[in-house]
């Protein structure tokens, strides 16, 4: 099992530092996030430790798949949520702290007022694409 002994995540999923456990299976481990967004927020973690979620394998992005499915339910019945927001910031550019790929599951309530992921784009999206250049980006992705 991959781990670095700088990683914070990887010193918890081991036990060297202490966090209040939500989750835990072969593939994954699920502990409450220490700066909360909401009450409930729980962080999904894989095992084996990756920076990015491209870097893991495909086994172990279908563990932590299956361990996110898991804690999303845990979240909502133990704080009597009506949904969650699942997130990753994945990478720097997009705000990621800890360089071990990390699920946040935050538990959201109707009117909490926060919105979807889409507010954090307000003011920076791009507005309606074309239908040409959909087709070509949609291209360059297919073959990248
Ligand atoms: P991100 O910005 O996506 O990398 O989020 C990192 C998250 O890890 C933040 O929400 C932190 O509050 C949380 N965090 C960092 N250290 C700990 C820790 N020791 N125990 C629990 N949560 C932590």
């Amino acid at each position: 099992m991959r781990s670095d002994p700088a990683c914070v995540f990887c010193k918890i999923v081991k036990g060297d530092i202490p966090s209040h456990r939500v989750h835990e299976d072969a593939g994954a481990f699920a502990f409450l996030d220490i700066q909360p967004l909401a009450v409930g927020h729980a962080l999904v973690v894989p095992r084996a430790h990756a920076a990015r979620v491209a870097d893991l394998t495909e086994e172990e992005a279908a563990a932590l798949g299956r361990a996110v499915r898991a804690v999303v339910r845990k979240v909502e019945a133990g704080t009597g949520a009506a949904g969650a927001t699942v997130a990753v910031n994945d990478g720097a550019a997009a705000g990621q702290e800890v360089p071990h790929v990390h699920v946040h599951v935050v538990p959201r309530r109707a009117g909490d007022g926060i919105g979807p992921i889409h507010a954090l784009f307000k003011g920076h999206a791009p507005g309606p694409q074309s239908k040409d250049a959909l087709a070509a980006l949609a291209e360059r992705m297919r073959s990248a």
